[in-house]
């Protein structure tokens, strides 16, 4: 840290510097040159691509301000996330220390191996000044185990000879053109692996921190056929992507990501990552292919083409719309069908791929209770906020939504006879929203599709998108010459038919504990469910055997349909018992399969 006087030119500059890595401590510096008088501060209550209020200002452990003298001024904390400079206008500066110990896409966490960090957890936004471009300073740290750290964010660097550098230390500069860029480039600094590659000019970075054994030439060169196919559905990347960059944190177990408008932060696990010696696709990194797929489409669909409601994000509370099926859905959707159109992934994968959000959908009762827009329009507090009931009591919009752009874009090829797919939709959204900066309203998209395609779908709107209904995934399958099968399965865990099914099973998740099987999620209508069973009963024996999480599914699966059969459970410390006759297993894992009339088929999608 420093106390010489910052020259800058910036009207809005932070300063960061890692003030005690054991403790997990930023401190970071908010000056600004000319500040209102009884300036107002506050910070994002939730991040962009995470639809939930994480209250990022409960980790501020202390805040202070000073004047262009030094002296100090009064604060007053006005809300939980929002503050009140006490001064006169003019430049002051504003000291906060922040606990940075939350390993997410969405927060900061900062220890001896590393500093990963979003602005919305690390810097105040001056109100009124939220416009003003403002500079990043990063400073380096003295200890000897960040000698190999390097940088890596999308963030514009600073290079200007006439400013001072204020400090030896001063190791990274950015600027931006205003606040809402500033937190939309998380950083991430560590002794990174990195690779590169190059789309149509423009350098793409991948940045890993965490111990692996990836093969990083095969991931660049996979990352790259995805990207370009993407590029080129749109005609070009967004004017503001000048480089992108792929921040991942290999752990040992872990998976997610969030967007940003020319970079994504990414979890996943090791195994994950390709190696030297793999010979074929692992399911493993087809999932962290499509992952880093589908980060990448956002920096179109929702980046820049959003919910009129996103524009602004206000981000002091929640912002409400019924659209993220289509922001989250579409996304799902092509995440896949790119790895499949790039060749990526064979037909086999991206059916199989495609099955599993079938089967995910149509396991839970909650799709019948749910619409589409009403999960995007509840994300906030029930998406976000799954319990274990949620399979019977919501659907998914990023499934849900998902399946929906797969029956829109056959049903627009065959209104069109293969004239339009779902490729055409974006692009119009890309070329009247996404470049215009004009937010998408809710219902817009059915009016594009009847008056800038000429096609007639609103019933299929209304069924897919506003009720319960199911939607008509066979029909249209049949139509593109997929076939789509249904089976019984032995255990919840398996979301394809690859496993041989059962005449009954448990119809629960199931987790291990000490004493035996821990029911996790029961569905409705199902074995667990009929017998009385509950979320969090201890499974001890079925028909006085003794059973386990390992084995209760498997012994479920021995009996016959209307068997009558005697569950001794624990609920809480009480033992209880439980008799149930043997319902069917339900058909509701899917597989599709593509037919023998496929060349032939009406629609062509495969
Ligand atoms: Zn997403």
């Amino acid at each position: 840290m420093t106390n010489k006087k910052l020259v800058t030119e910036f009207p809005v500059c932070y300063q960061v510097w890692i003030e005690d890595a054991a403790a997990h401590i930023f401190r970071v510096r908010l000056t600004l040159s000319d500040a209102k008088k009884y300036q107002l501060l506050q910070l994002p209550d939730w991040i962009p691509g995470s639809y939930m209020i994480r209250d990022f200002a409960r980790n501020i452990v202390s805040i202070s301000a000073k004047d262009s003298s030094g002296s100090d001024l009064e604060i007053k904390k006005l809300s939980k996330s929002k503050w009140q400079v006490l001064n006169t206008p003019g430049l002051i500066s504003v000291d906060i220390l922040v606990y940075a110990w939350d390993l997410s896409v969405r927060g900061a966490h900062l220890d001896q191996t590393h500093t990963f960090f979003n602005g919305t957890s690390l810097f105040l936004e001056p109100v009124e000044l939220s416009d003003s471009p403002c500079a990043l300073m990063i400073y380096r740290p003295a200890f000897e185990y960040a000698k190999k750290w390097s940088i890596a964010t999308s963030m514009p660097e600073y290079s200007d000879s006439k400013v001072n550098p204020i400090d030896d230390n001063l190791w990274g500069y950015y600027c931006c053109e205003d606040y809402s860029t500033l937190i939309d480039h998380p950083v991430e600094i560590a002794e990174l692996t990195t690779c590169e590659f190059d789309v149509k000019g423009v350098p793409h970075q991948v940045a890993l921190y965490g111990k692996h054994n990836a093969d990083l030439d095969r991931l660049a060169a996979d990352l790259k056929k995805i990207c370009e196919w993407q590029i080129n559905l749109f005609g070009e990347l967004p004017g503001c992507v000048k480089k992108y960059v792929f921040l991942v944190t290999v752990l040992g177990n872990g998976y997610g990501g969030l967007e940003h408008r020319s970079s994504t932060a990414l979890h996943c696990s090791r195994q994950d990552l390709p190696t030297a010696n793999m010979t074929k696709m692992t399911d493993d990194y087809i999932g962290f292919l499509t992952l880093c797929s589908h980060e990448y489409f956002h920096t179109w669909n929702i980046k820049q083409i959003k919910p009129e409601a996103f524009m602004p994000y206000g981000l002091q509370s929640e912002s409400y719309t019924q659209q993220l099926w289509i922001f989250e859905g579409f996304t799902s959707y092509y995440e896949d069908r790119v790895a499949y159109m790039s060749g990526v992934i064979d037909q086999k994968q991206y059916l199989q791929l495609v099955s599993e959000i079938v089967t995910r959908v149509h396991r839970g009762s909650g799709r019948l209770l749910q619409s589409a827009a009403e999960s995007s329009f509840d994300a906030w507090t029930r998406f976000y906020k799954q319990d274990q009931n949620a399979p019977n009591a919501i659907v998914s919009y990023y499934a849900k939504g998902k399946l929906i752009a797969l029956c829109l874009d056959i049903l627009i090829r065959q209104a069109s006879n293969n004239k339009h797919c779902l490729d055409h939709v974006m692009q119009y959204l890309w070329n009247n929203y996404g470049v215009k900066q004009i937010g998408l309203k809710e219902q817009a998209l059915e009016q594009i599709i009847t008056d800038e395609f000429g096609l007639d779908l609103k019933e299929f709107f209304n069924d897919a998108v506003y009720s319960t209904k199911e939607l008509p995934l066979d029909n249209c399958l049949n139509l593109a010459g997929v076939n789509l099968e249904w089976y019984t399965t032995s255990s919840y865990k398996n979301m394809t038919a690859k496993e041989p099914g059962s005449d009954v099973n448990l119809a629960a998740t199931v987790k291990s504990n000490p004493l035996g099987a821990e029911l996790v999620s029961v569905y409705h209508g199902g074995t667990a469910h009929l017998a009385g069973l509950s979320t969090g009963d201890i499974v001890i024996a079925i028909d006085g055997i003794k059973v386990d999480a390992a084995s209760i599914e498997s012994c479920i699966s021995q009996y016959k349909v209307a068997d009558e059969i005697t569950i001794h459970a624990f609920r809480r410390d009480e033992l209880m018992v439980h008799n149930v006759k043997l319902p069917p297993a339900e058909k509701n894992t899917c597989q599709l399969i593509a037919s023998d009339s496929l060349e032939s088929a009406q629609v062509k999608w495969l």
